[in-house]
């Protein structure tokens, strides 16, 4: 089995959810006692943040390429970055190590052909949700992608970072988010995307006629089969 390196606590609250489904997925696999083999280098999210803000990535690129050196250095075969935001920078922490580094939204992009799904509601932070990063790689497989308008983009981004990243789920932000689906849907989305590694702390599945596609659980699936190449459950 493979060692998975996790740069995380972008924010904590969701790191939490990578190393539980790892965990799951490898005793899924082998059974018995095993479980993954994980090393995790965690930031300070407030520092990541700052940089968010400022706009300055190639000093959150920075911090996070220090980070990816260290977990290559502490025997990491393939590394994660547990947040969809900050694989803005995806390039920058990749040239830092020689080891691969799992894009969140390739992950994410295959599960949604797997599943014949070509137009898609996107949620996730203001970044994630706007910019050209991350929806790019959807659309050159050619995913269209549909995102909320601008009061909802600020709503939902504020409910990322003033509740999920703190720990808070609310009824209200939950009941607001499904609104938001079910606009999308009407739009035409045939499946959301959950593009921010917290919402899974919110919604699931169960909450949502629309199929599902949390990048949070996808992330880890892929990381756990790439892992696991090659190995069997024990007899
Ligand atoms: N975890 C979130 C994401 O997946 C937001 C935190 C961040 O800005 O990195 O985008």
């Amino acid at each position: 089995m493979k060692t998975i390196g996790l740069i995380g606590g972008m924010s904590w609250e969701s790191t939490v959810t990578y190393y539980q489904q790892l965990n799951r997925l490898v005793k899924e696999q082998l059974g018995g006692l095993h479980s993954a083999k994980i090393v995790l280098y965690s930031v300070d999210f407030e520092e990541i943040e700052t940089c968010q803000s400022a706009g300055d990535w190639d000093k959150s690129a920075a911090i996070l390429a220090d980070g990816a050196r260290a977990l290559e250095r502490s025997g990491a075969e393939l590394i994660l970055i547990c947040t969809n935001t900050m694989h803005k920078v995806y390039s920058q922490v990749q040239d830092a190590v020689n080891v691969p580094l799992l894009h969140i939204a390739d992950a994410t992009a295959d599960a949604l052909e797997r599943a014949n799904v070509s137009t898609v509601a996107l949620l996730g932070t203001k970044y994630t949700m706007c910019q050209d990063f991350y929806k790019r790689k959807l659309v050159d497989r050619g995913i269209q992608v549909l995102i909320p308008g601008e009061a909802d983009v600020e709503r939902v981004n504020h409910v990322i970072f003033e509740e999920l990243c703190l720990g808070v789920q609310k009824p209200q932000s939950k009941a607001e988010f499904l609104r938001i689906i079910g606009e999308l849907a009407g739009q035409g989305a045939q499946g959301v995307i959950l593009g921010c590694t917290e919402i899974g702390l919110l919604i699931g599945q169960e909450d949502t006629p629309l199929p599902v596609f949390d990048t949070t659980l996808i992330h880890a699936r892929r990381a756990a089969e790439l892992a696991l190449e090659g190995e069997g459950k024990d007899s």
